[in-house]
């Protein structure tokens, strides 16, 4: 293309942005993709969450003759993404089995006129004959294939649909492809670009940083009151989600947080489809609901104002970890990614793992990746370094913003307790579990030790110096560096492995972490509260007011109040008070559909709440 053409394209998708969406500037490679896109060109797309993927496809099929055909795996969510669309004056659409067959006849009407800028639909509803008969009868302006990773047999979302999504190339061809995700590992990109037979294909790739997370992960034992604490602490009024692995816990933890005055709804796969769509929606459009929920919630969640993601449980790999506590803070404000575990989450993890019906090499690959993730958890260094280094990025200094950059934790040198510990494993036979083993250093008096003839090896009673949480501590931190390993087999019990004959021939120190509940954490009051912290005293009870309106619109128009507009852009509002039309179009969220629509409600409540006076 001759670079006026190229000029123009770009000031058009500019020109667009500030239209529609009321944005000043592109973020990251925003403005490349969209001109690749644009051009014709296909295009692969790594991007974190709350990056700013959907502008990369929705810019260009605004641009382009025709309907942008968005491909996605989750159907509840696409009503909301269409309400957002419509709320900036884009023509949006869905086709799914939600709808009945009238709704679904009108927007195919509005798609053969040529009606529509933007239809969203399911990978196994596009692939039907009706479909893309249909979609061959109408003028294609990009297809864009969201969540992308889903074509991935190793990941944790595969969906075999996504792997006959190859046929577009052949039934549509000239029509630009665009593939998105936040799943970054070389792995799964090698798979989506063959998959999708993207081989010629430009990739865009971006950090995979999330600097607006921190990063926390706290020792277990008492978890629950850890995680009250943390609740209290930061984040007394915000919405989340929290994630356990059982779904008995995960009803047992929403009983016990609501009868601790902070609103929560449970989700997990024993609960009816009307029940979880219900409790998912409320997520959705409350301001302040925490949803706890097994895995089993939160593929595509793109309510952006998640303030914290907490795991009270061990995620099974760094990948689950990663894109679980990535659904904290899309919108880009400050958000906490907390996490407590317990040492049993492994045994439990492992045995679920070998009662599996996976192959061998899969329940290999599966156990490594649980090792990384201990890892990770016992680890003293910058976490968010060694997360990225785990997706091959590199982050050249510690980040200043995960529990072990804010709180650096203290070690000790372990080395003779560590000789203990082991020894302990290999005198009482490779057998038991670390609770036991713990009894035998302290002495105790279990009367198992006795019936085993424990209590007479050399390493009864010589560890009666540490007490058991800091031997609890100390097997947990050996068997996350692989000293020791849990027999999978054998109800939890631990096993050594090669590595450890160093220590007990002593030709190695090791230094541990010392209990975190020894310390004092000096960032726990820090709220991550993006209006206090933004904001001055004087503005809040404007800031307040103006989300008062945005709950009243929201609920009358039966949408989520981020769909009426953001914190950022409330609080834009707050900070500069505009006080005609011309001064709201300057406030960044605030779009031609938008002034048009809530311009003057908002004026007026601005012009209503005078500044109030502080002395
Ligand atoms: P992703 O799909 O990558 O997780 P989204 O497309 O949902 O992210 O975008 C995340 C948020 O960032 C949305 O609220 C979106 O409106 C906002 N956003 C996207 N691009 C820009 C931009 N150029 N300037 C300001 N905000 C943006
Ligand atoms: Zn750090």
């Amino acid at each position: 293309m001759p670079h006026t053409a190229v000029d123009k394209d770009a000031k058009q998708a500019q020109v667009l942005l500030s239209k529609y969406f009321g944005y000043d500037n592109f973020r990251l490679n925003q403005a490349d993709i969209i001109q690749a896109i644009v051009a014709g060109d296909d295009a692969l797309v790594l991007m974190p969450t709350g990056g700013g993927k959907s502008l990369c496809y929705q810019i260009p099929a605004l641009m382009r003759d025709g309907v942008g055909v968005v491909i996605s795996p989750l159907i509840a969510l696409m009503q909301d993404q269409v309400d957002s669309l419509q709320a900036l004056g884009i023509r949006g659409a869905f086709i799914n089995s939600s709808q009945d067959f009238q709704t679904r006849r009108a927007v195919e009407q509005d798609l053969m006129r040529g009606q529509l800028d933007l239809l969203y639909i399911a990978p196994e509803r596009l692939l039907k004959a009706e479909t893309l008969n249909l979609l061959s009868q109408s003028k294609i302006a990009l297809f864009a294939i969201d969540e992308a990773h889903c074509v991935s047999q190793w990941g944790h979302d595969f969906r075999p649909e996504y792997q006959q999504l190859k046929v577009l190339a052949d039934y549509f061809p000239g029509v630009p492809r665009i593939a998105l995700t936040a799943t970054a590992d070389q792995r799964t990109r090698k798979e989506i670009v063959e998959q999708l037979s993207l081989h010629k294909t430009r990739q865009f790739v971006n950090s995979f940083d999330r600097p607006n997370i921190r990063y926390t992960i706290a020792e277990g034992g008492q978890s629950k009151q850890q995680f009250l604490k943390f609740l209290q602490q930061q984040h007394h009024d915000d919405a989340g989600i929290v994630y356990c692995l059982s779904r008995k816990k995960v009803d047992d933890i929403a009983a016990w947080l609501c009868d601790m005055g902070h609103p929560a709804l449970p989700y997990h796969a024993g609960l009816s489809n009307e029940v979880r769509e219900r409790n998912q929606s409320r997520f959705l459009k409350e301001e302040s609901l925490i949803i706890v929920a097994t895995i089993a919630f939160g593929m595509g969640i793109d309510k952006p104002d998640v303030r914290f993601v907490a795991h009270l449980n061990l995620p099974k790999s760094i990948e689950a970890y990663y894109q679980e506590t990535g659904r904290a803070g899309r919108d880009g404000e400050p958000a906490n990614a907390w996490m407590a575990y317990q040492l049993n989450d492994v045994i439990t993890l492992s045995q679920m793992l070998q009662a599996s019906e996976g192959s061998e090499q899969y329940k290999r690959i599966t156990l490594q990746k649980l090792d990384a993730m201990l890892a990770l958890c016992e680890m003293t260094a910058c976490r968010r370094q060694a997360l990225l280094a785990y997706f091959g990025e590199t982050l050249d200094e510690p980040c200043g913003n995960c529990d072990n950059c804010l709180n650096p934790p203290v070690t000790w040198d372990g080395t003779e307790a560590a000789q203990k510990a082991l020894s302990c494993v290999y005198r009482t036979g490779q057998r038991f579990g670390v609770s036991y083993l713990v009894d035998v250093l302290n002495g105790s008096d279990n009367p198992r030790i006795k019936n085993n003839n424990h209590h007479q090896i050399s390493t009864f009673g010589i560890g009666a110096d540490l007490n058991k949480t800091v031997w609890r501590s100390l097997y947990r931190q050996l068997i996350a560096r692989a000293y020791l390993q849990v027999d999978v087999e054998g109800y939890g019990s631990i096993r050594l492995t090669e590595k450890c004959r160093d220590v007990l021939k002593g030709q190695k120190t090791i230094y541990f972490r010392q209990s975190v509940k020894t310390r004092t954490s000096a960032t726990s009051n820090k709220r991550a509260k993006l209006a206090t912290l933004e904001l001055k005293d004087h503005d809040l009870p404007l800031f307040d007011a103006l989300k008062a309106l945005r709950t009243e619109l929201a609920s009358q128009q039966n949408v989520p109040p981020y769909v009426v507009f953001h914190d950022r852009t409330l609080i834009a509002m707050a900070k500069n008070r505009p006080a005609d039309t011309l001064e709201m179009e300057q406030i960044s969220g605030v779009g031609v559909k938008k002034l048009e629509r809530y311009g003057d409600e908002f004026l007026n409540v601005i012009a209503m709440t005078p500044l109030e006076n502080t002395a």
